[in-house]
């Protein structure tokens, strides 16, 4: 058996190789791992904001790394500023955060088990906004006319938007009108990992039975079943059995039904035959009022400027804005005091310029430029002169490793290429950097530009 410092090690080791060094260092600098039992492992992190982003960003690669260690364990869970187990207490550990300033968080035990829903979910704690006005209202009206009105309801839209919070939402309110309703809640990926299993297990009617007996059933993130034929083919058995004895169903995917690829002809006409509502980027003002609310719900004080701040730079995303005011929240916890502006301004500028953010391209291709002395301009462009070819497709494999773009987007960013060339652009310069030393130093100096103008 490891010990937790050692399972935690190889979790570090693996995760360096994967990230470059000052991203590895942002985020895994201070966690450790306290505690391992029952097939749950727990991690301490130093704020929210770290927090945030191992579970968003890293959990499912962190989860893969445990299990090949140690296959018996389920489930990786995340607290902000736990204390190493076997350590005596320090007395600044218990300085550092006051119980009663501690964020009100929300723990994987506060999901049902029976249901898979998560209480923290409600409408109360949802903004309405043009953005999701819709969507809110369809949502709303299935609570009261379960099965009647809308069959299915289909919600589409971005990442980070809310689509889980409705859906949960919707889940929770019908759970509490009606207790004896059968509710279920179940990401698509769940739902075709239990049917592999149940085939494997010759358990499929039984779940299949399982499920022809729910008042609502909830699938999230439906488009992940695009392509898994035997999955698709179970999911509209099930689908037309409650459909038909009017119990509803509830779907929700990042694209409309009819942008999914590899999903089959009937399954997409019966995703068509009820309500589509989609669900938009917020407008400013419905971004300062979800600020505002969560503020209320983790009952912290941040000054007006502060959240106009936030509100006003990030706009895509709210689980993003959300964790932005969770860094505000936990420096406040960790100095026992509420940021003023300046600080604000500080904490967030990591945050919006995380190698995730669109707008480091820029930043990718001005080190880059930079270091090889040609103009951003000549990158952009078609040319094949031999002394930019190189820096071009450097700036791609950059683009590529640093803020993961997609290869078509960087072909279209970068005079208009097929994704294809980026492709080989991006593999032959992966390769170097393996093979060939002064490949590798350049990218490593290159890199240290990129995160140099990050921290300054
Ligand atoms: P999605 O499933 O679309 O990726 P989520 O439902 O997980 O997005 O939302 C991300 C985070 O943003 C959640 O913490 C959620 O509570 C919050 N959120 C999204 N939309 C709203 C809203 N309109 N009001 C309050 N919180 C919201
Ligand atoms: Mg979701």
């Amino acid at each position: 058996m490891m010990t937790n410092e050692e399972l935690w090690k190889a979790v570090l080791n693996e995760m360096e190789l994967s990230l470059s060094r000052a991203n590895f260092t942002t985020w895994f600098k201070g966690t450790s791992l306290l505690s391992n039992s029952s097939g749950s492992v727990l991690v301490s992190v130093p704020n929210g904001f770290v927090k945030e982003w191992l579970e968003n960003k890293f959990g499912k690669q962190i989860c893969q790394i445990i299990r090949k260690v140690d296959p018996e364990i389920r489930e990786v869970k995340y607290t902000v500023g736990g204390i190493r187990s076997g350590q005596p207490l320090q007395k600044k550990d218990l300085a550092q955060f006051t119980p009663e300033k501690i964020t009100k968080d929300y723990q994987d035990t506060d999901i049902d088990k029976s249901t898979n829903l998560n209480k923290r979910y409600s409408f109360d704690s949802f903004v309405v906004g043009s953005n999701n006005e819709l969507a809110h209202a369809a949502s709303l009206s299935i609570t009261k006319n379960l099965g009647k009105v809308y069959n299915p309801l289909f919600l589409y839209g971005g990442v980070g938007l809310g689509k889980t919070h409705l859906l949960q939402a919707t889940g929770n309110s019908v759970s509490k009108t009606w207790p004896d309703k059968k509710v279920s809640y179940i990401s698509s990926e769940r739902l075709t990992a239990d049917i592999v299993e149940s085939l494997k297990n010759k358990t499929i009617e039984e779940m299949k039975q399982r499920y022809s007996k729910l008042d609502l059933l909830i699938v999230d993130d439906i488009q992940f079943i695009a392509g898994k034929e035997r999955t698709q083919d179970i999911f509209f058995t099930t689908f037309n059995e409650l459909y038909s004895r009017n119990k509803q169903i509830v779907l929700s995917s990042d694209r409309p039904p009819s942008a999914i690829p590899a999903l089959e002809e009937r399954l997409r006409s019966r995703f068509e035959g009820g309500m589509i509502a989609d669900i938009g980027i917020p407008d400013y003002e419905t971004r300062l009022a979800i600020l505002n609310l969560k503020c209320k719900e983790k009952d912290f004080e941040v000054d007006s400027n502060s959240l106009s701040y936030i509100a006003s730079n990030i706009q895509k995303n709210i689980r993003e804005l959300e964790g932005a005011l969770n860094r505000i929240i936990a420096f406040g916890q960790i100095y026992n005091k509420t940021p003023d502006f300046k600080e604000v301004k500080k904490l967030l500028a990591a945050y919006l310029n995380t190698p995730y953010r669109k707008t480091t391209h820029q930043l990718i291709l001005r080190s880059v430029s930079d270091f090889y002395g040609v103009p951003i301009s000549d990158l952009l462009k078609r040319s094949r002169k031999k002394e930019i070819v190189k820096p071009r497709q450097v700036a791609m494999f950059l683009l590529r490793e640093e803020t993961k773009s997609s290869f078509p987007e960087i072909g279209s960013k970068l005079g208009g290429r097929d994704h294809s060339t980026v492709i080989h652009a991006y593999e032959k310069i992966k390769k170097e950097e393996e093979e060939n030393e002064s490949t590798k130093q350049e990218l490593l100096l290159i890199k240290e530009r990129i995160y140099q103008t990050f921290d300054s």
